[in-house]
């Protein structure tokens, strides 16, 4: 099964794309041949990895800037990553916020944030991709949940919500869209070394995955064959941190 080169001529958007998880995705599909578009909120971030990008590639390089929790933003950016490389055959929903605070710490507007940008932009992209993934020949959307889609924790109110909600509407997507030939599935990491909540960014590999394990994943997921759907993938540390 070969990761590289076999993406020549797909056209890819990637939410969240600037960093993290999301930056590691974009790097590796621009590595496959694939054009890419990048949507986050930073615009010198959206236009610094665009410039630095289009230098490696031949293929389209696209940056969108929209804050993704609201769901017009959600429809534009669609649109305009499928009009600037012609067409849509993957989305990666991978734009996500976590804040951790108990319930009585917890805002209704930051329980909102997680739900509004976790759960309903990945509702709102998919919807608004559709059409255009309808008509690709191969299509996919891949949504990155998390462990904590299945495991609560204390301080969880807001993102456990948004990403247990993420499984069951990724599980209902799939069966909606597979008719059309549009494969739909689940990345869940544990813990990734990224600037993600309230923790920054590890410098080297320590206990957590990397952000580049999680690409992995998702390359994967675009090698298998039509016919082939690997719905859902689970990926924690191979070693639990000593606390
Ligand atoms: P990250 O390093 O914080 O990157 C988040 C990305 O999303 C950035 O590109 C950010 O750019 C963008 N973004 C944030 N809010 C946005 C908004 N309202 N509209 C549009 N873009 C927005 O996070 P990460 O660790 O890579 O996480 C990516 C995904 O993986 C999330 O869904 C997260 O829940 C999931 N995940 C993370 C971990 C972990 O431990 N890190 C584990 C499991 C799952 P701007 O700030 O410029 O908008």
């Amino acid at each position: 099964m070969s990761l590289k080169g076999n993406l020549k001529g797909k056209r890819a958007l990637v939410t969240g794309g600037s960093k993290g998880i999301g930056l590691a995705v974009v790097e590796s599909l621009v590595e496959a041949g694939a054009s890419v578009a990048i949507s986050a909120r930073t615009t010198k971030d959206v236009e610094r990895l665009t410039k630095r990008l289009a230098k490696r590639t031949k293929a389209k390089v696209v940056g969108v800037v929209a804050d993704l929790s609201d769901p017009d933003h959600c429809t534009s950016v669609v649109e305009k990553a499928a009009s600037a490389m012609g067409g849509l055959d993957i989305l990666v929903n991978n734009a996500g916020v976590g804040i951790f605070k108990s319930i009585e710490a917890m805002t209704w507007e930051e329980w909102r944030q997680q739900i509004d940008l976790n759960l309903g932009a990945v509702w709102a992209c998919t919807k608004a991709a559709i059409p255009h993934l309808k008509a690709s020949s191969d299509a996919w959307v891949i949504n990155i949940g998390s462990l904590a889609s299945r495991n609560a924790f204390a301080k969880g109110t807001g993102y456990n919500a948004s990403k247990f909600g993420l499984l069951g509407m990724t599980e209902a997507m799939m069966l909606d869209l597979r008719d059309h030939e549009i494969r739909v599935s689940l990345v869940m990491p544990g813990s990734v070394n990224t600037d993600f909540g309230s923790s920054p960014r590890e410098k080297g590999r320590g206990w957590k995955l990397e952000a580049e394990d999680c690409a992995l994943a998702v390359m994967q997921l675009l090698a298998y064959p039509k016919g082939a759907h690997v719905s859902r993938i689970e990926m924690r540390p191979a070693v639990v941190a000593k606390r």
